[in-house]
């Protein structure tokens, strides 16, 4: 008999500003007593929701069950800074055959944001939550300038469009003198990534799939019939699981040793007063990624999307054991306030309403864990750093092989190595941190 015994849970450090700002969730549904399921997927993120959406298109009639350890969207589903991306973060430079990989992956990712765009029609998402209205890449000085500049290069070279913005355009979107210029870019899909998720889970919902939330998978254990999954008040026998638990992969002990533990940081700030409008000025709503990645994500929002608010996001710390710490969340407060006042002086000092941590997972090779790991166990994991995107797709890929289907999404992953092996500990979450500060400092004006 083999048995996956989770030996962490997740743990949530500050509420999320985009759930706060959604309102009250309805009463949970809690798995309470045993059942049967055709499916079931652990995790109620990108990976598992597109999982189950995929299911429902592939397997009409099946019984899905979805099993999620906290409530919906209060995970880094719905923690993150929103934007969904068709461009890989670093666009490599000419050589053929990664040029090539590369546009397979950015029609992927496109792929990803019609899956979910569907999805938003379908369930009746309030449009706001889903914006096709692309983003910028900031330049603040000569170090991000040059990064933007090899953008523009291999953008130019592959034939994706792009327009440049100088600094006066940048002060008309932002309002704020601190950018000395941008790259923008049309393919990116703007998220309120709380209100995308609980729509997805309500969709899924009324499409028949049963979502329970508060109901951890403790451990899933195989016997003669299939596998026994298996939550604190309840257990569901079924033929496959689908894990979408992105890091927690690991707590069940796939991967061990191979997965980077990381924690981002978001801050969001009050509902802006019409006299902080004015002072704010620029567009009403807008997003830019910085060009150094380690820098800082800036977002203006509006009504639309939960209120006029800045959302700010910056700082990392790398934590193997699944938590982020009060002080990494002290520290990161600071430096999301910093930027902020740095951007915006005339609102500087502006306490932010609600600062918060995520957590993500990467491979040292920036591979994902998409495939089946042991009889009728399908892995939808690390996402790396655009796991909006990336979660998506290996949540449909992961439903595509329990349904017996191949497609590019299947093909991509599984022809992916698996995780390169981390140096052991102390040395990884030591190493891996005095790298992290270090490229903090060299990003700490981007
Ligand atoms: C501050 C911040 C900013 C970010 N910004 C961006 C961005 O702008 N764009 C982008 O693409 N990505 C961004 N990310 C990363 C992105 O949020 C993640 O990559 C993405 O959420 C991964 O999706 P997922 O479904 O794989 O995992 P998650 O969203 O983490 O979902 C996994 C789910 O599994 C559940 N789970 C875990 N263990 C169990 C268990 N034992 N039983 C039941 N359920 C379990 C968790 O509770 C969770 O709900 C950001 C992340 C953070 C923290």
């Amino acid at each position: 008999m083999t048995t996956y015994t989770a030996v962490r849970a997740p743990v949530q450090r500050g509420a999320s500003g985009w759930v706060a700002i959604l309102g009250e969730a309805p009463e949970p549904q809690v798995l309470e007593q045993d059942t049967t399921a055709d499916f079931v997927v652990v995790g109620a993120g990108f990976a598992g929701l597109a999982a189950a959406r995929r299911l429902t298109e592939l397997a009409p009639g099946a019984r899905i069950v979805v099993l999620e350890a906290g409530r919906v969207a209060e995970s880094a589903a719905g923690r993150n800074s929103g934007f969904m991306i068709d461009l890989p973060h670093n666009l490599p430079g000419g050589e053929h055959t990664a040029a090539r990989g590369e546009k397979e992956l950015i029609a992927l990712n496109r792929q990803a944001q019609d899956f979910a765009g569907a999805a938003v029609e379908d369930y009746g998402i309030d449009p706001h939550y889903f914006d096709r209205a692309g983003k910028i890449n900031g330049v603040v000085d000569d170090r991000t300038q040059k990064i933007v500049d090899h953008e523009r290069a291999h953008l130019s070279e592959i034939g994706e469009p792009f327009e440049m913005l100088g600094a006066q355009t940048m002060r008309e979107v932002t309002g704020s003198t601190y950018y000395q210029g941008g790259i923008f870019t049309p393919g990116t899909v703007m998220l309120q990534p709380a209100g995308f998720i609980r729509g997805m889970a309500a969709g899924l919902c009324r499409a028949g799939v049963d979502i329970f939330e508060d109901s951890p998978v403790t451990a899933f254990t195989r016997d003669s019939e299939g596998w026994s999954v298996i939550t604190p008040k309840g257990r569901v026998s079924t033929g496959k699981v689908i894990l979408g638990v992105n890091g927690h992969l690991e707590s069940f002990g796939v991967a061990r040793g191979r997965l980077m533990q990381l924690f981002l940081f978001g801050a969001m700030s009050p509902e802006l007063t019409g006299d902080q409008l004015r002072k704010l000025g620029g567009q009403a709503r807008w997003g830019i990624t910085p060009a150094d990645p380690m820098g800082a994500t800036v977002r203006r929002i509006d009504p639309g999307q939960g209120g006029n608010r800045v959302i700010v996001r910056a700082a990392a710390a790398m934590r193997s054991g699944m938590r982020s710490r009060a002080l990494d969340l002290m520290r990161a407060r600071r430096s999301m306030q910093q930027r902020f006042d740095a951007r915006f002086p005339a609102l500087a000092g502006l306490p932010m309403e609600h600062v918060w941590a995520g957590h993500l997972c990467l491979s040292l090779n920036g591979v994902a864990v998409m495939g089946e790991v042991d009889w009728g166990v399908y892995s939808a994991c690390v996402q790396n750093g655009l796991g909006t995107a990336r979660g998506t797709l290996t949540g449909i890929g992961a439903a595509e092989l329990a349904c017996g289907e191949e497609s590019a999404i299947t093909r991509r992953f599984l022809a992916e190595p698996e995780p390169r092996k981390l140096p052991p500990q102390p040395f990884r979450d030591i190493g891996g941190n005095i790298a992290i500060r270090w490229k903090e400092w060299r990003a700490r004006l981007a």
